[in-house]
């Protein structure tokens, strides 16, 4: 009988939508589960659910919203293991990339544990004569996260805690392709003894995503996805009043200074593209070549590449497990053949990888890629791929290099590899991306300083989690007061000054 995934609606699993979606097994190709998807009336209760639990909780001591969430804490931590092999099963990404995944989602949560400190507001004493002025922080309401394949616990992990942290009750829309993750985790907050109707999951397409972002007592949306939709759910989101977060796609580059260390480059090279199998938002998807530097750590990387151990999550040891599924393989396999037509120099193709193991003969399997002599106009340039596909573009100089980011559409993350603290320093002022690593390949960052790209990588102003999350979580309200004592007899009609 085939499992079904459903919602997760005031602490009841709930099924009663009549369309679903295949799950899959992506390292053996077979189909694991189907998922519900929502329609326009289980939106609906979820929202509603949210709206009736908001007055309690949002009422609730942030002190003792906090326990909740320390308390989820210690459990999450317990069960880490439990989560990463749910990840591994629906999604394919190898069993040590789940634990950092959750390990990274913890972070997010353990600083939401501090929530009474990050709510304090700000008091000033005698604005005028007998009057205080104060700024306090309240919850919105009913919020929502729309989520992407790639990371099915992290990236919830950058919303919800946050979110409910502050006051306000929560609906997950996690993808399709790997939605138990959210189950888990929905269970695991019960189990913690957050009241019910505080977090709620929905499953489904886009009909879920346009119910929330047009439902009326949806405060805030939190999208995180491809260019397209974050433009799209930014857009009909905002039209709607409500407070939207758009993060996209990204095409990060890595620039390697002719002074780089070539071994510990190619390393932070390796991990970078083919970690996740390249389905990282922040993965490096283009190398950029300084000077003489090129042709050294094209050897090096071509060799390295060579040894990938790909197979799937249950080898400790794997580097690379499958793609996620079956369309996005065909998909890769299109943007290679588009590279080898517009006539990039293809040193490795992944089309060639077949598993050797037994049972991942039907998976989603693709071998690490390699392009040398790319240029700015080819599409393996110019467009995010999401898969296992370096790109190696040279260029004569820093300047040119600096050009060649900056003229990108992206600017989600970008790294620099050299051993000049000038360079380095002029790298990250003149850089326009949001997120720069000096001599560091992925610099996703820490749980209290946010998450957010540049340009067509984010829609919105503020940035996921850190202080920029729990300013979008929540709404200023200024207070001036005074007692009787202080006020003055008569009505004034000039604009009111200190005194
Ligand atoms: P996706 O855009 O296909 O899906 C993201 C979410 O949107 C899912 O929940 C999906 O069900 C929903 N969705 C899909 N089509 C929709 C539509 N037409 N209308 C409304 N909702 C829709 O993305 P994905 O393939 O799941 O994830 C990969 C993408 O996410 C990549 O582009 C990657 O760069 C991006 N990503 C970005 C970040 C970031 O922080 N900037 C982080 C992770 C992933």
């Amino acid at each position: 009988m085939t499992i079904t995934i459903e919602h997760y609606i005031n602490d009841q699993r709930v099924s009663r939508d009549d369309r679903y979606q295949d799950v899959f097994n992506p390292a053996t190709g077979e189909k694991t589960a189907r998922v519900a998807l929502a329609s326009r009336q289980t939106v609906g209760e979820a929202v509603a659910a949210a709206q009736a639990a908001f007055a309690g909780w949002a009422d609730t001591p942030p002190i003792r919203r906090a326990r909740v969430l320390f308390q989820y804490l210690h459990l999450l931590r317990e069960r880490k293991d439990e989560l990463a092999r749910i990840i591994v099963a629906e999604h394919g990404k190898v069993f040590t990339d789940a634990q950092g995944e959750v390990d990274r989602g913890i972070d997010i949560l353990e600083f939401a544990c501090g929530i009474p400190n990050l709510l304090k507001g700000e008091h000033s004493d005698q604005v005028s004569r007998g009057m205080d002025n104060w700024t306090m922080r309240q919850p919105l309401g009913v919020v929502a996260g729309v989520t992407p394949f790639n990371f099915p616990v992290m990236v919830p992990m950058w919303m919800y805690p946050i979110a409910i942290a502050a006051g306000n009750t929560f609906i997950l829309k996690p993808s399709p392709t790997d939605p138990s993750a959210s189950l888990f985790m929905a269970e695991l907050l019960h189990e913690a003894g957050l009241p019910k109707g505080v977090f709620n999951v929905v499953q489904g397409d886009k009909e879920s995503v346009d119910a929330l972002i047009e439902h009326p007592d949806v405060k805030a949306v939190s999208f995180v996805g491809s260019t397209p939709i974050a433009q799209y759910i930014y857009e009909t989101g905002a039209r709607n009043g409500k407070r939207v977060q758009g993060l996209g796609g990204a095409k990060n580059h890595m620039v390697v200074m002719p002074d780089a260390d070539i071994e510990k480059t190619v390393d932070a090279l390796m991990g970078a593209a083919y970690g996740s199998a390249g389905e990282r938002c922040m993965a490096i998807s283009v190398a950029v070549l300084v000077g003489d530097v090129g042709d050294k750590v094209i050897a090096a990387l071509t060799e390295r590449a060579k040894q990938l151990r790909i197979t799937d999550g249950r080898d400790l040891k794997a580097e690379m497990g499958p793609i996620v599924s079956r369309a996005a393989l065909e998909r890769i396999s299109g943007y290679i053949e588009q590279g080898v037509q517009a006539g990039a120099q293809l040193l490795l193709d992944g089309r060639d990888y077949v598993p050797t193991e037994a049972g991942l003969e039907n998976g989603f399997w693709l071998g690490a890629t390699l392009f040398d002599h790319v240029t700015q106009e080819m599409s393996i340039y110019r467009e995010e791929i999401f898969g296992p596909v370096l790109a190696c573009v040279r260029v004569n100089d820093f300047a040119e290099a600096i050009k060649l980011v900056n003229d990108h559409e992206f600017g989600n993350g970008v790294s620099c590899f050299t051993r000049d603290g000038n360079i380095a320093r002029e790298f990250a002022r003149r850089i326009e991306v949001g997120m720069v690593g000096i001599n560091v390949p992925i610099p996703v960052p820490m749980a209290w300083h946010g998450f957010g790209g540049w340009k067509k990588s984010l829609f919105g102003d503020m940035h996921a989690y850190g202080t920029e999350g729990v300013r979008f979580y929540t709404k200023q309200k200024s207070i001036m007061q005074r007692w009787s004592e202080s006020i003055e007899q008569g009505a004034e009609f000039a604009m009111p000054v200190s005194k």
